[in-house]
């Protein structure tokens, strides 16, 4: 009788400065770790598995390729290749992975060739970095959560922008986490220096109230998310349901019919409480529930709108 073969603990290769490299071969020397971080930007993407006909679709990737592109150019980064460029490298990158699998993709610029310091703005032109790991989704798995509202103030466009996706950004992301975690929620809602709500650590927050979605501004402290945009867009034209882009107070949180968070990462994400308030009957809310079971459709392609959407890998 023949073994199973255990799933490989990685892919095989990483698409790294333009070249596909085995996974073993992608290595730096540990010394060129110290500031890397400071000015490295990132992207967070998924590939969704459509099991009838057995392939993979990359959700959105050329919006988030221009964002990544928008990331460098916000830090003075010359990226050596365009979004549409780093768009078939990740198309390559899964093909020669074999990626049937829901699969996720993370797009990395530093300023790592050599440079001592984190005064390293001179150096304009970002190594890149695309690697990919099976994940699990959560969407129609009945997965809920509660949040609680950080004590930390929201970083703000004037301070450190969180408009583009810094790996700096999320030191602030961290602090509230941290904090809330250790208080006993699963995830933090973070207020911006105007006391609306801006959103949570790594996601958007929408909330529904009298039948409405009403999710805070992209100058309300956001990043400007590509879910976000997805699902206003699918609200309105697939559920009929009307949106507003205003901004929010926290106990409108406290008072909503449904809350939840939104994101690459958290897909949507029903929440159930807000610092103990129960949202709505404490229960995944129908709106939220219908949404959930079209982004579900629409990422994997299941006989559902947005064709453009979806990139083949
Ligand atoms: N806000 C933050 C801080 C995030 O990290 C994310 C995840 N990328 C989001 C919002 C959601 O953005 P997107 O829908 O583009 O993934």
């Amino acid at each position: 009788m023949a073994t199973p073969q255990a799933a490989p603990a990685h892919p095989k290769y990483v698409w790294w400065n333009g070249e596909l490299v085995e996974w073993d071969h992608a290595t730096v020397h540990v010394t060129a770790m110290e500031w890397v971080g400071v000015s490295a930007v990132f992207e967070g993407i998924k590939a969704y598995a459509n099991p009838e006909e057995e392939k993979a679709y990359v959700f959105r990737l050329s919006e988030h390729m221009q964002r990544f592109d928008e990331s460098m150019r916000l830090m003075r980064m010359e990226p050596e290749w365009n979004a549409e460029q780093l768009s078939e490298s990740v198309l390559a990158l899964l093909r020669a992975n074999g990626v049937r699998e829901d699969t996720y993709i993370r797009p990395f610029a530093y300023r790592g060739r050599g440079g001592r310091s984190f005064r390293s703005a001179s150096e304009n032109a970002p190594s890149i970095l695309i690697n990919t790991h099976p994940f699990t989704t959560t969407l129609k798995t009945g997965k809920t959560i509660t949040t609680g509202v950080s004590s930390w103030t929201r970083i703000s466009d004037n301070v450190m922008p969180p408009r583009v996706k810094a790996v700096a950004n999320y030191q602030n992301s961290q602090l509230a986490w941290q904090e809330v975690m250790r208080n006993g929620y699963d995830d933090a809602i973070i207020l911006n220096e105007r006391h609306k709500v801006a959103e949570a650590p790594g996601a958007c927050v929408m909330l529904v109230k009298r039948g409405r979605v009403i999710t805070p501004p992209v100058t309300a402290g956001v990043l400007e998310s590509i879910t976000r945009s997805t699902l206003l867009q699918m609200f309105e034209e697939q559920l009929g349901t009307r949106t507003e882009e205003r901004e929010v107070d926290r106990t409108e949180l406290y008072l909503a019919d449904e809350v939840f968070l939104c994101g690459t990462g958290a897909e949507v994400t029903p929440v159930v409480s807000v610092d103990r308030y129960p949202v709505g009957n404490g229960q995944i809310g129908p709106i939220t529930s219908r949404m959930i079971d079209l982004y579900h459709d629409v990422v994997r392609g299941l006989d559902a709108p947005y064709d453009p959407w979806r990139t083949a890998i």
